[in-house]
């Protein structure tokens, strides 16, 4: 192994910091000894219409039930709005960056109060009650985030489709989730592109009627202005029907497990789940780990780039930063356009002072090199964050030390849909950080490593990775399917959560996460993580991405095939990809030797940017007929491209 090269915790950031690591295990260890103690606690950070009296009733064994504050009420869109009015009505909520950088506009607390109670009060008129499943199909504008909260205020449940999505896979959520109300656009605006929403929400409403599920209405804004088609009685203009309602709006009052929404994972491993959050657990959870995990201040702007169309965008551009009457960002538009310096052209822009974004975007940046980069000033960050994969050290460190100028804690962030907020994660003023490591737990959170046979494994080790007790975030169920939830997150080991990772835990506690189980490899009994062997090749200066799979091989069981991306600029050859399988040899040692090296222009991606390893695995088994459940696929031409470069070397 390659050497780990910790940061230590820089003085600048203890001294700023909520946290230091003395309270970090004060409150780590009294947040696991007692549970209803700390959360009783830490639930009155938001605002209960009526206080709750029972804190946690929950059981990982059959019959499987999750509760937190259920005696609780509260209304979600008051904690992110009204609660800020008397005492922040003017500061800025949201900002929003448009994909074109002359397009922004700035949003107070209480233009957005006004234009969420108007928007409530068109979905009360349409007859959305408390309970309805809302679909918003939306680009990145505030609308997005005004019909997210008038849902919440009315006390429907809403199900937020990325709008990359086709209109099969917005069928499919549509039909799933029993959906009578879309909220759309025009059109969306993304790298100059312009992207077909209502047409797709035509499409989509048309083939979900042919499973029975009829949309009353679809809502649309007005986004870019294009040419759409309009069904009367169906449809209704967003800038119409908001004006023509009243701008005041009583919050409904809901328990604090009436669920909030439904969102369907990424998809990286198969068909997406409907994971359903509720309201009162999963506020507290996404507003107390934006706080802490941020080391969020008041005052500071906070920009996270997820879309949110995915949990990041809900819990890390919405709910937790809303929650905690922060100045959050939004950006319609994408990484290179106009060019790659936009991130930081935008940071220095707005100010910002604590940026979140994904491996999959510092991978693609790190490719074009530092000078975009270094173009720029970014002297306003304070904290950088990684979030959906594993996080590469070479990749860690360019963030670091290129992005972050070397003073600029990384928080590397695990969590899942699953799980409503953070779970495994370094604090800023806390932590002494590894590059690649997700690190520490998060208050409540007990993770715990086991073998296939379900041993628990102590100390230093390798395992799949569960987590032993509930935390406030968790999600309840399924929707519409709990056996569906059980079978999937509590029967491989009984009276546990499985995450479906594999994870690392180092002498000092670390958690490493190394990938999906099922992606791991076992070349000759040796398990291996993918993120170990794709680090090792990421860490070449020619190689920018890597994925590597497993396929059947006579000898040694499984062998090592790797499907690498160079640097712009770079091409492949024998003698590079010699070069490459030797660089893994010295880096990790013979056993991970790669068997096969394949160059590839892109990887196949999920809308997310997360690396589908199972269809790679497809493809280097010559399996090309049965590629799965394809739908979340970000490029699909990808995987020609793989495929006959695969069929080639035959
Ligand atoms: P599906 O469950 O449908 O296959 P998915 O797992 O990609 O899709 P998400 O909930 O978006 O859906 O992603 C969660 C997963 O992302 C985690 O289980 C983990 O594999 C990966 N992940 C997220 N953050 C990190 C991180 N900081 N380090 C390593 N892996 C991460
Ligand atoms: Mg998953």
């Amino acid at each position: 192994m390659s050497e780990v090269h910790v940061h230590k915790v820089q003085p600048a950031w203890r001294e700023r910091a909520l946290i230091d690591n003395e309270t970090y295990q004060k409150w780590y260890a009294e947040s696991v000894a007692d549970p209803e103690r700390f959360w009783a606690e830490h639930g009155k950070r938001i605002d209960w219409f009526k206080p709750y009296g029972k804190v946690k009733n929950t059981t990982f064994d059959a019959p499987v039930s999750i509760k937190w504050f259920e005696d609780g009420e509260l209304n979600v869109s008051h904690n992110c709005i009204d609660r800020h009015l008397a005492t922040r009505g003017d500061h800025v909520a949201i900002i929003w960056e448009g994909d074109d950088p002359a397009e922004d506009r700035k949003i107070t607390y209480r233009e957005l109060h006004e234009q969420v109670c108007r928007l409530a009060n068109v979905l009360k008129k349409h007859g959305v009650r408390r309970g309805d499943r809302v679909t918003i199909y939306m680009p990145m504008i505030p609308e997005a985030a005004y019909a997210m909260l008038a849902c919440t205020r009315v006390g429907a449940v809403h199900s937020v489709v990325f709008g990359g999505f086709s209109p099969d896979s917005l069928a499919g959520r549509i039909v799933d989730a029993e959906s009578t109300f879309v909220i759309t656009a025009d059109e969306g605006l993304r790298g100059g592109k312009a992207i077909p929403l209502k047409e797709n929400t035509d499409k989509a409403v048309d083939i979900a009627a042919r499973h029975h599920v009829m949309v009353k209405n679809v809502l649309v804004v007005r986004r870019t202005g294009g040419r759409i088609g309009w069904a009367d009685g169906r449809d209704l203009w967003y800038h119409e029907e908001t004006a023509a309602v009243s701008a005041d709006n009583e919050p409904e009052r809901m328990n604090a497990e009436d669920p909030l929404f439904i969102l369907y994972t990424s998809g990286s491993t198969g068909k997406p789940k409907g994971v359903l959050h509720t309201s009162g657990g999963y506020l507290v959870y996404a507003s107390m780990t934006h706080q802490y995990v941020f080391d969020y201040h008041d005052g500071d702007i906070y920009w996270c780039t997820a879309d949110v169309g995915w949990v990041t965008g809900h819990s890390y551009i919405l709910y937790g930063p809303l929650a905690n009457g922060a100045t959050t960002l939004m950006f319609e538009g994408v990484p290179n356009y106009p060019s790659v310096s936009r991130f930081w052209e935008v940071v220095d822009k707005h100010k910002v002072n604590i940026f979140y974004t994904a491996p999959t975007a510092i991978r693609a940046l790190m490719g074009a090199g530092d000078a975009p980069v270094k173009n720029t000033s970014r002297r306003s960050l304070r904290v950088l964050g990684s979030v959906g994969e594993p996080i590469n050290p070479e990749a860690w460190e360019w963030y670091f030390n290129v992005v972050g100028d070397g003073n600029v804690p990384i928080v590397d962030t695990w969590w899942q849909t699953e799980t409503g907020g953070i779970l495994i994660t370094p604090l800023p003023g806390a932590t002494d950080l590894k590059a690649g490591s997700a690190t520490r737990p998060f208050f409540g959170v007990q993770p715990q490593l086991v073998d296939n046979e379900g041993k628990v494994l102590e100390g230093a080790t390798d395992g799949n990775l569960c987590i032993v007790d509930s935390w406030p975030g968790q999600m309840r169920t399924v929707y519409g399917d709990h056996e569906r939830f059980v079978q999937t997150y509590f029967s491989t080991y009984k009276g546990k959560y499985f995450t479906g990772d594999g994870c690392r835990r180092d002498a000092d506690g670390y958690y490493w996460i190394t990938g999906r189980v099922d992606d791991v490899i076992n070349v000759s009994g040796h398990r291996m993580g993918t993120a170990e062997v794709e680090s090792a090749l990421v860490s070449h200066p020619k190689v920018s991405e890597a994925a590597v799979v497993g396929y059947p091989h006579d000898i040694k069981g499984q062998g090592i095939y790797c499907y690498v991306t160079l640097m712009a600029g770079e091409q492949g050859s024998d003698e590079l990809r010699k070069e490459l399988v030797a660089h893994v040899r010295k880096e990790i040692g013979a056993i991970a030797s790669p068997d096969k090296l394949q160059f590839a222009p892109g990887l196949p991606k999920t809308r997310s940017g997360k690396i589908m390893r199972r269809i790679l695995r497809k493809i280097a088994e010559d399996d090309f007929g049965a590629l799965g459940d394809t739908s979340t696929l970000a490029d699909p031409a990808v995987v020609d491209d793989l495929v006959t470069n695969r069929q080639n070397k035959k």
